[in-house]
């Protein structure tokens, strides 16, 4: 068989990511960074961790940063570190990733769940007022898919209300709002580096960012065993460090992470200019601020499309099939779909399309003209 005839054999496919194919183009930084942990085999503490931190900060301008080892303990520690736990509320949007919710429930408070804004796919800052009582000790937003939450008057409120505002940045690495990056607005930020964000470990890391010096320190304190140095145990703590190998992994990645932002703008764009299908519903173009994390259409007949890309070759997934307040783990707050009548009916609707900075042009054509031919079954 010839190349050519073999080429048209071979169906077109794309996966939802292409960890890999990002190694195979920082191999060289990226085998060093590893290379040299082991050198030193300093593999917990290691010079690596402080300089992420350092680099973290000056990247988003937010100096207080500290390192841990995922971006769930990271949630939990800031709430633990604002002294928020058994008895408080804090608001969240009804539709995220479980680590936002069981965070809250971890510390021992409960989770709040506020309807999202059917564009933004964020909390709805205008019902936010309506859920307010004089239990919530804080807010808590989630940059969702990369796109900013309306930080400005969810800030307001919060001023307002004398409660603490806490980004969950994990999907939203230089998203901006009103020309300031998320992670900047709030008290406090957390960030995940879990491989698939935006930047991404080869395992689990995450960070915390802070305003003010006070909760920072409680923070690097909790997430190490409550020292204040080595055998002082001022209070009980955990063990929720950044791994150093980890650290040097996301030092290499990091001068890229400007570049693949763009690059994941750009490719939003394309889609955004080029499916017209009208059985699809797009996210809105933001390109100076969304970091499409996640690009997420909307269809009213989500099974015949993913079978039909599956048919294709091309990989989706869903984030996420169910809405938290409906998620077995909270059945027990006996929840009501009426008081979120958004979430309720986008999570049947949302379906996340491959988008990161590896695509090919090849692959996003196929892409655009695969969904242009999409028509529901019905
Ligand atoms: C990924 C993610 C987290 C944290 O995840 P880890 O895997 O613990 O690092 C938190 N919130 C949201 C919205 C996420 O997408």
């Amino acid at each position: 068989m010839s190349e050519i005839q073999q080429k048209k054999l071979s169906k077109h496919t794309v996966p939802f990511g292409a960890l890999y194919k990002q190694y195979q183009n920082l191999q060289m930084e990226i085998d060093e960074a590893i290379r040299s942990t082991i050198r030193s085999s300093n593999f917990i503490g290691g010079a690596p961790v402080a300089e992420f931190e350092t680099a973290f900060g000056d990247l988003i301008g937010e100096p207080l940063v500290v390192a841990c080892a995922n971006g769930t303990d990271s949630i939990e520690i800031i709430l633990e570190s604002f002294g928020i736990g058994i008895g408080d509320e804090v608001l969240v949007p009804a539709i995220s990733w479980i680590s936002t919710a069981e965070a809250v429930s971890r510390v021992g408070a409960t989770p709040v769940f506020v309807d999202i804004d059917p564009v933004t796919f964020c909390i709805d800052a205008s019902i936010i007022p309506k859920w307010i009582t004089s239990k919530t000790k804080a807010i808590l937003p989630v940059h969702l898919y990369g796109r900013a939450a309306d930080m400005s008057s969810i800030c307001k409120i919060a001023a307002t209300n004398n409660l603490k505002v806490i980004e969950d940045c994990a999907q939203a690495h230089l998203s901006i709002h009103k020309n300031k990056y998320v992670g900047t607005w709030g008290d406090a930020a957390s960030f995940s580096f879990y491989p698939g964000k935006n930047l991404g470990a080869y395992g689990d890391a995450g960070c915390m960012v802070f305003k003010e010096a006070e909760f920072e320190k409680i923070a690097r304190q909790i997430a190490h065993h409550g020292q204040v140095k080595k055998h002082h145990h001022l209070r009980i703590g955990r063990n929720s460090r950044l791994d150093t190998l980890q650290a040097a992994i996301l030092l290499a990645k990091m001068p890229n992470l400007k570049e693949w932002t763009e690059m994941r703008r750009n490719i939003a764009e394309e889609y955004n200019t080029r499916i017209t299908n009208k059985y699809l519903t797009l996210p809105e173009l933001l390109s100076n601020e969304h970091v499409y994390h996640l690009y997420v259409i909307k269809t009213d007949d989500r099974q015949a499309l993913i079978s039909y890309l599956n048919s294709n070759g091309i990989e989706s997934a869903i984030h996420y099939p169910t809405a938290l307040p409906f998620l077995q783990c909270y059945e027990f707050l006996k929840l009501s779909p009426t008081n979120f009548p958004i979430a309720t009916s986008i999570q049947h609707k949302i379906l996340s399309i491959p988008l990161y900075p590896e695509l090919s042009s090849e692959d996003i054509s196929y892409i655009v003209d695969k969904l242009n031919d999409f028509s529901p079954s019905v």
